[in-house]
């Protein structure tokens, strides 16, 4: 087992094997990952963290992978973190970053204030510079909850959506099965009156079958938000992966591709520059990344939520990290082996079982 604030003396060898590649120009050749930011990606100075505040949803969306079982994080786990987080600090952490996600993370929201608080407190008295965004289907950012969010520095939001009303509501559907949209673009439209700084990214899921539905949203877009730098947008075109359930159905053709470019083109004043090194980079495979699920267990990947293999450890009551070495190199090897695949998505080619591990199952308190 290894303590979370060894993990710098574990990584030498990755310092070497880099350093040997730079020389070689390797790197810069085929991998797009700088110096700089392999060093802050392994340093103590830096630590990302994907909480989890619920695994339950208001939506029921029809191509969602996760199961919405009952478990929260509660207030002894909230402390936990805290906890950890002030002994990150005292080891020289200097830049944080916290991904709120669920499940729906609004439906849990004191976890994040109870955080967001004690981290203020904590920058009273240490050069720490907070960061913090949150994925959510944007049904319960009413203006009230916003501006707490906004309060305890959360000020980066995703929100997906799937086309205009009448689209939108076919796949993105509440639990008591109505749709979801007007309440949506109600909040998105109430958050321009806001003085205060933020960024909201609205993804737009692309299929073969959204794209006239796509067209009206987009055209509505830029006529509400175009004019105000904080919304961005976002294309995600369905891609065919060649697994059993494949999607090639929805996978957009060469005549949905043309208007896509019509479209991206006029959503250009709307998009926001991306730093490419960091994108190529998934977060489970960043050293210094930790997946905290509600009920205390430390994963790596927000997709295979339910696999044994997503736990590399646990965090403590006292805020102690407990990580188990093993299981912990496997996510991080691109930091190794400089390999794209192990970079851009660990979860590939993970060995089938690691022996002896089970995603404990944790009924609520
Ligand atoms: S599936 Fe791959 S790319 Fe997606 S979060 Fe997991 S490791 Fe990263």
């Amino acid at each position: 087992m290894l303590n979370f604030n060894q993990i710098k003396t574990a990584i030498p060898e990755f310092k070497a094997t880099f350093t040997k590649l730079k020389q070689q120009s390797v790197i810069d050749k085929y991998h797009n990952i700088e110096k700089s930011l392999f060093s802050l990606f392994t340093s103590n100075s830096y630590l990302e963290l994907t909480i989890i505040t619920t695994e339950q949803c208001n939506f029921r969306c029809v191509y969602c992978y996760q199961d919405f079982q009952s478990v929260k994080l509660n207030e002894d786990r909230a402390y936990s973190v805290i906890r950890f987080i002030e002994k990150s600090v005292e080891s020289g952490l200097r830049h944080l970053h916290i991904s709120w996600f669920g499940g729906e993370p609004t439906l849990n929201v004191m976890p994040i204030h109870k955080i967001g608080n004690a981290i203020k407190k904590i920058q009273l008295n240490n050069n720490l510079v907070y960061t913090s965004n949150m994925s959510s289907n944007g049904y319960l950012l009413s203006k009230n909850r916003f501006n707490d969010l906004l309060n305890s520095g959360v000020n980066h939001f995703q929100i997906s959506l799937d086309g205009w009303q009448e689209f939108h509501d076919q796949t993105r559907i509440r639990k008591n099965g109505q749709g979801s949209f007007y309440r949506i673009w109600k909040n998105l439209l109430c958050f321009r009156s806001f003085k205060k700084h933020f960024i909201i990214d609205l993804r737009l899921h692309i299929t073969q079958k959204n794209i006239d539905s796509i067209e009206v949203l987009v055209k509505n877009i830029l006529k509400e938000f175009s004019k105000d730098h904080r919304f961005n947008v976002m294309l995600e075109e369905i891609k065919d992966l060649g697994g059993e359930s494949s999607a090639s159905q929805l996978v957009p053709d060469k005549k949905i591709k043309n208007r896509l470019t019509h479209i991206k083109t006029s959503l250009l004043p709307m998009k926001r520059p991306f730093k490419s090194a960091h994108n190529k980079i998934c977060y489970a495979a960043i050293p210094r990344h930790l997946l905290i699920f509600p009920d205390g267990q430390l994963g790596k990947c927000t997709v295979m939520l339910k696999d044994p293999r997503n736990v590399v450890g646990k965090l403590e009551h006292d805020g102690d990290v407990i990580l188990n070495k093993e299981f912990y190199s496997y996510w991080i090897r691109g930091f190794s082996t400089l390999d794209k695949q192990d970079l851009s998505c660990p979860a590939k080619h993970l060995p089938k079982i690691f022996d002896g591990v089970e995603r404990i199952a944790v009924k609520q308190i």
